[in-house]
């Protein structure tokens, strides 16, 4: 329990970035639950009730901390193994992961990689949950 309430500790401040977020989500009409330790959010529950802004957002998925915003519910069923996987690294990184995650994707793009897909955090991200789904914009 003291461990579990250390890695929240540690990375609430990421988490206090994604509960501004999520603010907004819901004041847009998204919904929130608290899910395995951690807060998803949704705008809508499927792509057809997106709206045209949350259509035109270039991530299907971001975590921040222990918030997880998907557009639709049902993109967060096929991208919350690999969100998991970045709320991890958030409990160990804390807020260093925010520089952390903007160096990996500079290092790549020095190395003339992929920002995105090169960044060492997605390939972990990728590696590590079940899915083959790799598309969320993750920070
Ligand atoms: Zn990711």
């Amino acid at each position: 329990m003291t461990r579990r309430l250390a890695k929240l500790a540690w990375a609430s401040p990421c988490s206090a970035v994604g509960l501004v977020f999520a603010a907004v989500v819901l004041l847009l009409g998204g919904r929130a639950r608290p899910a395995g330790g951690t807060l998803e959010v949704t705008f809508r529950d499927s792509e057809a009730a997106l709206g045209r802004l949350a259509r035109s957002l270039q991530f299907r998925a971001i975590t921040l901390g222990h918030v997880i915003i998907a557009a639709t519910g049902q993109e967060l069923d096929g991208l919350r193994a690999h969100e998991r996987v970045h709320v991890q690294q958030y409990e160990r990184w804390g807020i260093a992961f925010f520089v952390a995650y903007a160096a990996s994707s500079l290092w790549q793009l020095l190395r003339g990689r992929r920002a995105y897909w090169d960044n060492h955090f997605e390939i972990e991200a990728r590696s590590r949950s079940a899915g083959p789904r790799g598309g969320s914009r993750s920070a």
